[in-house]
């Protein structure tokens, strides 16, 4: 295996670093406590720049204006535009556009993907992805109730949804709903166009996520599919392919999820380090750097993001050698483990702070209450543990019953 960045890759990351620091970092005040249109500007500007740049949506496929790049590349571009939460939107590759154009264009017509997937992928439109729903476990979406019954051309969707992010604005939801409920359970659900003016799709409220209502891509929205009719056209793949489209998303997606915790990782881990050194504890000068735990916190950090950095480089890489399916126990096992990571990095990094750590003063507190959700979306902790562990356990099988 070779993680050697080609010299074309280690310009670009160079260059995306500096744009971050200058450009997009200043930028999470506003965020943070700043007003809202002002910090639309702002990223407006820095996207401009990042198209003139040729940076922009590097991710996609070249024929739409992106680079191509391999997944080890994606990976080391999500993790050094992961430092700040505003990185990914101001490059053109935030969630769930990127998942929603990945799938677009593996299974998406022509007219699908010139309709819808085109102007997602210039960032002139925004897209949302409504599978999870308020009554069913999401872990098993075997158990999806969200129906989609053919009317002559037509199919007609009723549901309760939630967590549909960024439905706020959306023009088009791409909806996982049960096409054929006889059928094996993985052949039940399919996934449909859904434009987000069509009667009967509503959005009842965005949901208040740690305090925060959110609006627009920052959201979180419940929406009821009521008699929501759509042409039969708006069909993504073939009917029952729910699963294997969902799956399609999600492997990769993970992968980019950990590069960017990592990138969050790295800066909590910085921000740790800079305030221990600043920060005057005693009499004689002495500073939290020069107490032992915090020099143990720092070498456990350093030497965790290490690992899970490798980790998931690996992870990619077998995506780039050998596909998604290949490569299940190393995605389920980065999944949990980068997870915990960064939340152990921006935990201690608040801890290092003090006060000052739960304020909104630093962009620690920001990622505290948003990035906890990252041991639930995508598979929870538990989900990919047991799922890896019987992997795991069956290697074994044949010692133990012979
Ligand atoms: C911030 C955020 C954004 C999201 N965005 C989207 C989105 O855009 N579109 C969308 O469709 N969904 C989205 N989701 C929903 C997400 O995919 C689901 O929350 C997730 O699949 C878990 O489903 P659930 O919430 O129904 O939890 P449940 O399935 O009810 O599980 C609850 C808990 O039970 C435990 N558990 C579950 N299964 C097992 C098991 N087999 N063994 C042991 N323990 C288990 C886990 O600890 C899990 O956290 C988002 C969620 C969050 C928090």
């Amino acid at each position: 295996m070779d993680f050697q960045v080609s010299e074309e890759m280690s310009v670009r990351l160079a260059m995306i670093r500096e744009f971050m620091d200058r450009e997009v970092i200043p930028l999470e005040g506003e965020m943070l406590h700043g007003d809202p249109d002002t910090l639309a500007a702002g990223v407006a500007a820095a996207q401009e720049k990042v198209k003139q740049m040729g940076l922009w949506a590097p991710n996609h496929p070249v024929e739409f204006g992106g680079l191509g790049l391999s997944m080890v590349d994606h990976g080391l571009f999500a993790e050094a535009v992961g430092r700040s939460p505003l990185g990914m939107t101001v490059f053109g590759t935030q969630a769930p556009d990127a998942g929603n154009i990945e799938i677009l264009h593996k299974w998406g017509t022509p007219e699908q993907k010139e309709r819808w997937m085109r102007p997602l992928i210039e960032g002139e439109i925004r897209s949302c992805f409504s599978m999870t729903e308020p009554e069913t476990a999401g872990s098993n979406p075997t158990l999806l109730a969200t129906t989609a019954v053919r009317d002559g051309d037509e199919y007609v969707i009723n549901g309760q949804k939630w967590f549909t992010s960024s439905a706020d604005g959306a023009a088009f939801a791409i909806v996982m709903a049960v096409t054929d409920p006889q059928a094996p359970p993985h052949q039940r659900a399919s996934m449909i166009i859904v434009p987000t003016d069509t009667p009967g799709f509503n959005l009842v409220r965005n949901v208040s996520v740690m305090g925060h209502t959110g609006s627009g891509h920052a959201s979180h929205a419940e929406v009821i599919y009521q008699s929501c009719r759509v042409p039969v056209s708006n069909l993504l793949g073939p009917e029952g392919s729910g699963f294997l489209i969902a799956q399609d998303r999600l492997g990769p997606g993970r992968v980019h999820h950990c590069m960017r915790w990592l990138g969050i990782a790295d800066r909590a881990l910085e921000m740790m380090c800079r305030r221990a050194n600043q920060r005057v504890i005693a009499e004689d000068g002495s500073t939290l750097a020069d107490r032992q735990v915090i020099q143990h916190w720092a070498a456990e950090l350093d030497a965790e993001i290490r690992g899970a950095r490798l980790q998931t480089l690996h992870a990619a890489w077998m995506i780039d050698e050998y596909g998604t399916k290949t490569a299940r126990d190393e995605i389920s096992a980065i999944k949990f483990e980068v997870a915990n990571t960064m939340l152990r990095a921006v935990d201690r990094a608040i801890q290092v702070h003090g006060a000052l750590g739960v304020t909104d003063d630093t962009i620690l507190s920001y990622w505290y209450r948003h990035e906890r959700a990252a041991r639930i979306y995508d598979g929870a902790d538990e989900v990919h543990k047991t799922s890896l562990g019987r992997r795991v356990l069956r290697r074994f099988a044949t010692e133990t019953t012979g």
